[in-house]
């Protein structure tokens, strides 16, 4: 079993930390007729003018009823981008502590720790693109503080075994993320219904992918009420922006399109692997449990070049670490599909 307690794992600077507090932190509304003359703000209406909630308290409520949890376990950023960045904050000492990460993966942690100068310790998926529990344990120090399981993974589309991460969960002295960014795409349950059992737990999700609004910007993060006030004591009051909020708040209101489009998606997915099965360079097609799929073909900087002569831009994920040839498809609209199909089969 694990050792620590998390308050042990949070940098003193932050323990100590008095956070900002905004205009709309410090009174309690008592009415609808109140005159807010506390923020310097341009009084005249034009649905904008005001600061936004710095709790998102609208959206989190929303949120929380499809998710079947409870509002003061999230925390919202901007992107699900800056809610890591402000774990890094949070836990990791600058030239002193380390993180974990399993390529091949998602980019984003490495950049992140190089942002907030801290080492990260690398630890390859096995062979079947799964987390090798016994070297992760080995590589942690008590300078670990963040092992970053992303499941389903980017680039490789699986997800993890419920064993390999349950044990990690018991056993890494630090805080483990789970990125679920993927998860709406996904047969498999999320870790969110078991966050409760595990105090070093936060998972992240975020209205990207599955949600479609990648353009608005909103990550989400779930974790224990002592992680959630030491996030909210460093994130910047304000940012979430009102138009974010906004139409968070409508799309989560419509789960109704939400799972269209995600039924959609599935069915053009299975549709593009059968196509992919029958295009000669293709040499094998990776199980996938997201909205792309990871494809090893004879040799992917010329495919990756071919396509894009035609006007189509994938992902050439060829130097990664156990990704030789790999290239990595997004699963598009029916029509995009059919396009990315039709020169598939163009080109040789
Ligand atoms: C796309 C993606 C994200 C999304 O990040 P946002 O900042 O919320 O857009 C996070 N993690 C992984 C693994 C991703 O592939």
């Amino acid at each position: 079993m694990n050792t620590f307690n998390i308050n042990s794992l949070i940098r003193d600077n932050i323990k100590t930390l008095k956070p900002y507090s905004s205009a709309r932190d410090e009174y309690k509304a008592t009415g609808t007729d109140m005159v807010f003359l506390d923020a310097n703000e341009n009084p005249y209406e034009n649905g904008v003018n005001r600061y936004p909630d710095p709790k998102q308290s609208a959206v989190k409520v929303a949120l929380a009823k499809v998710k079947n949890c409870n509002p003061a376990n999230m925390v919202l950023g901007n992107g699900s981008d800056e809610i890591l960045d402000l774990i890094f904050r949070a836990f990791c000492e600058p030239k002193q502590d380390n993180i974990i990460t399993l390529p091949p993966t998602y980019g984003m942690y490495k950049v992140l720790a190089g942002v907030n100068d801290v080492k990260v310790r690398e630890v390859f998926l096995t062979a079947a693109f799964q987390p090798n529990v016994d070297n992760i344990l080995s590589a942690a120090d008590e300078n670990s503080k963040i092992l970053f399981l992303c499941s389903p993974n980017n680039p490789t589309g699986n997800s993890f075994s419920n064993e390999a991460v349950e044990k990690l969960l018991k056993e890494f002295n630090g805080i483990i993320v789970i990125d679920e960014a993927y998860t709406d795409f996904s047969s498999q349950e999320s870790w969110l219904n078991r966050l409760e059992e595990f105090p070093n737990l936060i998972i992240t999700q975020t209205l990207s992918k599955a949600y479609g609004m990648a353009g608005i910007r909103l990550g989400i993060c779930y974790a224990s009420l002592t992680i959630v006030d030491v996030l909210n004591r460093i994130k910047p009051p304000y940012n979430v922006n009102l138009l974010t909020q906004y139409k968070a708040l409508e799309r989560i209101q419509d789960q109704k399109s939400v799972a269209q489009e995600i039924a959609n998606i599935q069915k053009n997915k299975a549709q593009l692997i059968s196509a992919l099965e029958n295009v000669p360079f293709v040499k094998k097609i990776y199980p996938s449990d997201a909205n792309f799929i990871l494809v090893q073909v004879d040799n992917a900087d010329l495919r990756y070049q071919q396509l894009i002569t035609k006007g189509i831009v994938i992902r050439n994920r060829t130097t990664q670490p156990l990704c030789e040839n790999c290239l990595r498809f997004t699963v598009g609209t029916a029509v995009e599909n059919q396009r990315l199909i039709a020169v598939l089969k163009e080109i040789e």
